[in-house]
């Protein structure tokens, strides 16, 4: 089976395996216990927590891990807007090409008195910096730009987008999902003051995420889920101290295979080689999208028929891996112009490090015998 759906979840990597079964063996006591056994896990969480720190340029008390970055999103949007003692802003800007977990937040905010205006890209799918500014008001109290599009591969100009809310006094947050040690982040740079991340983006296990908050002891924020005052009260329940083992092996190593994928020039090979066997296609998106995922377009091939012929061969993701099974078209590829049907002829792919040249030839060859 040739797995090209690593931006829906990358296969754990072994050394991330290796490092979770040692930790289930030796992490199973609660760091929030005073015992030997407790403070080894929490040293453990907490050799992660400045990990992560060092790599995004932050402190580690403004770390907080999460289930994930749906959760950490959760945290960005509900925590910081709730917990502030100040609630005449209740205006939220966010691009048109965040993942979906984003509109499901703010469909409740807007229960809850907020408006949302939302943003869109250019053709190339990019969120451009004047278009976030044009939507900025005076109430508005956060603006949601994602790093890079997990269907479009896509960077948006984070660092521009930071610098106009700085100036403007906004609150950015950013879901960097897909960008966690596969392009640089440093939140000071970029203005950031909120971002998302995933374990499972990076060969770490499911389950697992972070949060940064920047100066998250001087904020008011209010805990996403009560409890024991773990994660600085933000997030209750016993810190996962294995599967933060596991995401530390990750963020450790992940940078390094990728530069190695990159170098394959895997992306670029695929669409040579379509070319070459005279496939009609588009990428959506522009050049500079990072090499994991490229979404193709291709009007002349048979989807269905490319589906059902390699399921047992290729894990492909038409449109994106949240609205697969869903009849309705990608959100993503609506916003960057595509009508229905181009949209059901568009293909996420999105590769592992291990890819080689003989899985793509693989790939092209079963295109050109799906042709119309
Ligand atoms: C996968 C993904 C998420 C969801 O992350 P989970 O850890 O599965 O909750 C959010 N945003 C982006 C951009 C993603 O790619």
């Amino acid at each position: 089976m040739i797995y090209l759906d690593s931006a829906a979840s990358y296969p754990i990597l072994p050394e991330v395996k290796t490092a979770l079964i040692q930790a289930f063996e030796t992490h199973f006591a609660n760091s929030a216990s005073s015992h030997l056994l407790g403070e080894l896990a929490l040293k453990s969480i907490d050799e992660v927590r400045a990990a992560l720190a060092e790599k995004i340029g932050a402190y580690p008390s403004e770390i907080v891990f999460t289930s994930g970055a749906t959760e950490s999103n959760n945290i960005a949007f509900k925590s910081l807007l709730f917990g502030k003692k100040d609630k005449s802003k209740k205006h939220i800007v966010v691009s048109a090409i965040e993942h979906k977990c984003i509109f499901a937040i703010c469909e409740y905010l807007k229960t809850c008195g907020f408006e949302i205006t939302i943003v869109m890209p250019n053709a190339q799918g990019i969120i451009e910096a004047h278009s976030v500014e044009e939507a900025i008001r005076d109430d508005t109290a956060l603006v949601s730009v994602m790093h890079v599009n997990n269907e479009l591969g896509t960077v948006n100009p984070i660092a521009e987008i930071g610098a106009i809310c700085y100036v403007k006094g906004v609150l950015f947050h950013s879901d960097a999902a897909q960008s966690l040690c596969k392009t640089e982040i440093d939140v000071d740079d970029m203005n950031i003051d909120i971002m998302s991340f995933s374990a499972h983006k990076i060969g770490g296990p499911k389950g697992i995420g972070a949060v940064y908050i920047r100066d998250l002891r001087k904020r008011e924020l209010q805990p996403v889920i009560h409890g024991a005052g773990q994660e600085q009260g933000l997030r209750g329940g016993t810190v996962a101290a294995p599967q933060i083992v596991g995401f530390g092996t990750a963020i450790s190593i992940f940078s390094n295979y990728y530069q190695v994928f990159k170098e394959k020039g895997i992306r670029s090979y695929l669409l040579k080689s379509l070319q070459r066997s005279d496939v009609a296609y588009t990428v959506n998106g522009d050049d500079k999208a990072l090499p994991h995922v490229v979404s193709l377009s291709l009007p002349n091939t048979n989807v269905s028929v490319l589906v059902s012929d390699n399921e047992h061969r290729f894990c492909l993701a038409q449109g994106s891996a949240c609205s697969s099974r869903e009849i309705e078209a990608s959100h993503v590829l609506t916003a960057v112009g595509l009508d229905r049907e181009a949209a059901n002829s568009t293909f996420r792919i999105s590769f592992t490090n291990e890819i080689t040249y003989s899985d793509i030839d693989e790939l092209v060859f079963a295109i050109k015998r799906a042709a119309i």
